[in-house]
């Protein structure tokens, strides 16, 4: 199902536009994605397709303290716990 995922690439799925598929033993088909910021991040493809994940971690921290979508902030949070590459 290679090309199910492939076929996303130089998409744009809400802030995130994605680079390339990545996929390791393991862990599933990932995606090396740029935020409309600018920042990239690796995401698991199922995140961003699902819009689990939307935007990185900075924008969506913006969008917290503007107090829109906090419960789906607190979904994305859980989601992703055990990153700790949050600047
Ligand atoms: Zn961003």
């Amino acid at each position: 199902m290679r090309r199910e995922n492939d076929k996303w690439i130089g998409r744009k799925i809400n802030e995130w536009t994605i680079e390339r598929s990545v996929s390791r033993k393991g862990e599933g088909i990932k995606w090396i994605c740029r935020c409309s910021c600018g920042k990239v991040k690796e995401q698991k493809a199922w995140n961003v397709k699902s819009g689990k994940s939307r935007m990185c971690k900075a924008c969506s921290g913006r969008l917290r303290r503007r107090g829109s979508e906090a419960s789906f902030m607190r979904e994305g949070e859980e989601r992703t716990n055990g990153n700790k590459d949050n600047k």
